[in-house]
């Protein structure tokens, strides 16, 4: 894997479902939640997959690779059935591997069931164990399985009535999109951690982790689905029930920091509006002096914008991101792998040449692609390279579903602001602040989940 991959924090999943009350064609809900699937692809590029029912049984198809590759006209088109639910996974080393791709696909006491999850239980183990005892046989690693087996555990319950006993067992952070022959059901985690939101189209209801998927497949976004709530989809129509109330939220805030689409509003907070004021509160905290500001593309652009207002120091594209780097560089050669982060960016000389810049990141995991961005800039003749970021220190591992380094891989864990400046050949570094970050998102600081800077988990 490039260094520079491992340089970022990673989302783990991304969920899409539609119950189709109309269909115009039979494959309609799988080729709806193929494009869906393909706006969440930024979510998780190791698997995708997508479930059908056409109210009798569920066809699956799934595979290793990006939904373009899993997926051709002619696999789409054998996935007929008016309810569909797909899933995009990223997978961490050793995890990978179609076993564990979604959605899972089982039978139980009711029917056959499909579940595409994002998110990671934190008492899997505990789960296991105690699944295990009542007889439970585990095949894959994944935490999907075990809300599956919970499920078929309250299988003589009615369905509500189960998910919700399953979510008082499940700790954790958690988005599920579950599909039964005749159903959809999307459940959220009582503190909100990972999004999920409802979306409509021509009288039909979509289920999806970004709003900006509605948008691709030409829904209209309806809300987010609230902490602790479940939705159940069916012919009737639309049913919520408030399975748990916990009083508070943590929506995770590096989905505006990094994860998310900027063209997706979560929980009331569009991502690139939340970036740019971001990008303001980090001119007014760092003030620092420059000639230009330039984006470390593209999750570094729109704070790089707001800091460009803040500050009155001009934008400019100084560093250019090759477009179609497609997987033949996910596992390169050594020789591919020496190129490093060229592969991706290209400094503007013209640009940043004899220049005092201000180059802004979203966040700095190792260090390692920051290193290397700073050595292009001043082979490119920059006189001054200050790197702001727009996200506090990581110092924390996430155990919420996001693909993290080790605790001591985190450079913010080991070295100061001024060593970590030092080590990526930075004139000057500055972090955003805590409060400063918060505050750029709202007031309410308990309304989001900072763990992985703050180290204050949420869920013990
Ligand atoms: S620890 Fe960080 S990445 Fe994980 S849920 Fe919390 S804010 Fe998000």
């Amino acid at each position: 894997m490039l260094d520079d991959l491992k340089d970022k924090f990673h989302d783990e999943c991304g969920i899409f479902g539609i119950y189709l009350n109309h269909p115009r064609h039979d494959s309609e809900a799988a080729q709806t939640t193929f494009y869906g699937l393909y706006a969440l692809q930024h979510r998780g590029q190791e698997s995708a997959g997508i479930a059908v029912s056409d109210l009798k049984r569920i066809q699956l198809h799934k595979g290793m690779g990006l939904a373009s590759e899993v997926f051709s006209p002619e696999i789409i088109a054998r996935l007929q059935g008016q309810i569909a639910v797909g899933h995009v996974r990223y997978s961490t080393t050793g995890e990978s591997g179609a076993v564990n791709a979604q959605p899972l696909v089982f039978h139980y006491l009711n029917g056959m069931v499909a579940l595409a999850h994002n998110g990671n239980l934190i008492n899997t183990k505990e789960l296991r164990a105690n699944l295990s005892a009542y007889g439970s046989v585990f095949q894959t690693t994944t935490d999907t399985e075990v809300v599956a087996n919970l499920m078929a555990r309250y299988s003589k319950d009615h369905m509500e009535d189960a998910l919700a006993k399953c979510m008082i067992d499940m700790k954790g952070a958690y988005s599920l999109i579950i599909m039964t022959e005749d159903r959809l059901v999307g459940i959220r985690d009582p503190l909100g951690i990972r999004p999920l939101c409802l979306g409509e189209m021509q009288g039909s209801y979509i289920l999806a982790s970004e709003s900006a998927s509605l948008d691709t497949v030409g829904a209209k976004f309806v809300r987010d689905i609230k902490p602790g709530e479940i939705v159940v989809i069916d012919k009737t129509g639309l049913k919520s029930i408030q399975a748990v109330h916990s009083g508070r939220t943590a929506h995770c805030i590096f989905e505006y920091i990094y994860f998310a689409r900027p063209d997706s509003t979560m929980d009331g907070i569009n991502v690139y509006q939340a970036r740019k004021a971001m990008g303001r509160q980090l001119a007014r905290e760092a003030d620092i002096g420059g000639d230009l500001v330039i984006a470390v593309p593209d999750s570094g652009t729109a704070a790089a914008l707001g800091y460009a207002e803040e500050s009155g120091l001009p934008f400019e594209e100084g560093l250019i991101k090759k477009r179609y780097v497609g997987r033949t560089f996910i596992q390169p050669t050594q020789a591919i792998r020496e190129l490093g982060v060229k592969l991706k960016l290209n400094a503007v000389h013209e640009v940043v040449r004899d220049k005092r810049v201000i180059m802004v990141d979203d966040s700095i995991v190792r260090g390692t692609t920051s290193k290397n961005i700073v050595k292009m800039l001043r082979e490119a003749g920059a006189k001054e390279v200050h790197m702001v970021v727009a996200s506090p220190p990581t110092c924390h591992p996430c155990y919420y579903g996001i693909d993290t380094s080790q605790r001591e891989e985190l450079i913010a864990n080991t070295m100061s602001t001024e060593e970590i400046a030092r080590h990526i050949g930075a004139d000057s570094l500055h972090y955003i602040s805590m409060e400063g970050m918060v505050n750029a998102l709202m007031p309410k600081t308990d309304d989001f989940c900072t763990a992985c800077f703050s180290g204050e988990y949420p869920i013990a």
